[in-house]
């Protein structure tokens, strides 16, 4: 099997004005030691994009957006096009993120167009998929999973799905403080892998990025990455104060693929 890179992903969600996001990537640009074979990844808010690009366009991290309308321009008030955002420094766009799903209710279809839209315009989507609680209950959680991804991917050429990453999100827990243990998450994530190799074939499942997000934190990243399919982590609470990503992207590791 081929050595996959960890990504270490950010989500600021709607934390940190354009002065608080300068302030925190300064420190942790000062403090942060870049490994060759760990991306890390930072989301903030769309209005700090513009600030961070010139602070890390020279540095190890990439810039990453949380969200991007389906549309290329227009009348769309309130909207921020895949391009305004690739000007603005990113290279990555979370699409579906569970919040955007369940509070924005943004459907698989929506979901889809904002994946294309990405790709469209040289971007990388991050697709989140996930259960929520009742769901897992029901013993819903694959079925679920699956209609998501599919729905997320359909009409994604094999090229295309190289530049992929896929995020498994349990709602439960995300914000909540109980992670998914890495047994529960290495399950899923195998699944999702067999899903993308039954697609797209076997190289593309092979090189796949699938990160975890779920209350992530300092006590359990070494755990979790220790997994063999769980090749990296999309933080929400724990990637907004430098001490505790840092933690975060230098995570011990005990991985068979040395990550
Ligand atoms: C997220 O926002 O994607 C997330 C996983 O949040 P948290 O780490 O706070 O659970």
């Amino acid at each position: 099997m081929r050595m996959r890179k960890a990504l270490i992903a950010g989500n600021w969600k709607m934390y940190k004005t354009p002065e608080e996001s300068v302030q925190f990537v300064r420190e942790f640009l000062q403090q942060l030691t870049p490994r060759s074979e760990r991306e890390v990844l930072i989301c903030p808010p769309a209005t700090s994009l513009g600030v961070l690009k010139p602070l890390l366009e020279k540095s190890p991290v990439h810039l990453g957006a949380q969200n991007v309308s389906p549309e290329d321009e227009g009348a769309f008030t309130g909207e921020i096009s895949a391009r305004m955002l690739k000007a603005s420094g990113a290279e990555y766009v979370i699409c579906g993120h569970s919040e955007r799903r369940n509070i924005f209710g943004e459907t698989d279809e929506l979901v889809n167009r904002k994946v294309k839209q990405t790709l469209k315009y040289g971007l990388k989507p991050i697709l989140c998929v996930g259960e929520k609680l009742e769901e897992r209950e029901a013993g819903k959680t694959w079925t679920v999973i699956q209609k998501q991804l599919s729905a997320g991917l359909t009409g994604i050429t094999r090229e295309q799905a190289a530049e992929v990453v896929i995020a498994y999100e349990p709602v439960w827990a995300i914000g909540t403080g109980k992670n998914a243990t890495p047994q529960v998450a290495e399950e899923v994530h195998q699944s999702i892998r067999n899903f993308l190799e039954e697609r797209f074939g076997r190289e593309i499942a092979e090189t796949a990025t699938i990160l975890y997000g779920g209350s992530v934190k300092p006590e359990n990243i070494d755990e979790l990455m220790a997994e063999a399919d769980i090749d990296g982590v999309l933080v929400g609470t724990a990637s907004l104060t430098v001490p505790s990503f840092l933690r975060i992207v230098n995570y011990q590791s005990k991985s068979q693929a040395g990550r």
